[in-house]
């Protein structure tokens, strides 16, 4: 905790409990987190042309992926950043809202947090696992099409269609990891301001979970996730985490952490 907002509150002379809702990541962000990846991909589809009668294309585009691969990965690290600058200023903005204080000298970026980068590493390891995955499908094309004796144009054909599964997969991933990353630091700026709790808020899109939906409204504590994680962590899961501003003097902020 790097101050508390509860504390704070009751200074003010808050006395109920308010929520704090907060607009986290936007398409634009799952978009930006899609244009990370692509390059992975389209390295791939770049040098189609090459792997018709060269097996060892697969090896040398491979390796070549490297370069690719820490490129995407140092422009995955901005895309972290500008992230956390969003959702910090949409945090200052809603608490302004909500308690007319400010905050802004206070609220932290939270993207060296050691909890943040375990969850950005996790999209290193599946930038990397796009490559391989190239490689792969490269491979068992190819090798089908030396034992079929397909002609060039089919071959071209059925490597194009792995380029495009393999680009829907991208976005999927993007989609999943802008919603993770972005639910970890709500709930470190959260924490970071004494919050305990939250309330669960459900997205009611299509094809929810319907113990999701069940949980709506329902609060929750930040050390105690329920068994599929909190809000945003399950795979597709887009419900969110509203902060629950309960106000208390600084005697029982005391007692609350030395419990
Ligand atoms: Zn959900």
């Amino acid at each position: 905790m790097r101050y508390s907002l509860p504390e704070m509150a009751w200074a003010e002379g808050m006395r109920s409990d308010t929520l704090i809702k907060l607009r986290t990541a936007t398409r634009e962000h799952e978009r930006g987190l899609q244009r990370v990846l692509m390059p992975v991909v389209d390295h791939w589809s770049r040098r189609q042309s090459f792997f018709i009668g060269d097996s060892s294309e697969t090896e040398r585009t491979h390796e070549a992926g490297a370069g690719v691969i820490a490129a995407a990965i140092a422009a995955l690290w901005r895309w972290v950043g500008l992230l956390d600058r969003f959702q910090r200023s949409q945090w200052v903005r809603q608490v302004k809202r909500a308690t007319g204080m400010n905050v802004d000298n206070m609220a932290p970026f939270v993207s060296s947090d050691p909890d943040l980068r375990a969850a950005v590493q996790w999209s290193v390891a599946l930038i990397r696992d796009l490559n391989d995955d190239m490689r792969r499908r490269f491979e068992t094309v190819l090798a089908d099409a030396t034992a079929r004796r397909l002609p060039p144009a089919q071959i071209e054909r059925d490597l194009a269609r792995q380029i495009k599964i393999t680009r829907r997969r991208a976005r999927l991933i993007a989609l999943d990891q802008t919603r993770k990353i972005a639910a970890k630091m709500n709930e470190l700026q959260q924490v970071a301001a004494g919050i305990d709790q939250y309330v669960w808020q459900h997205s009611f899109r299509q094809n929810p979970r319907k113990h999701h939906v069940r949980r709506q409204g329902l609060r929750f504590y930040w050390s105690k996730p329920p068994r599929d994680g909190h809000p945003g962590h399950a795979i597709n899961c887009r419900c969110d985490a509203a902060a629950l501003l309960r106000p208390r003097t600084l005697r029982e902020g005391y007692l609350n952490e030395s419990l």
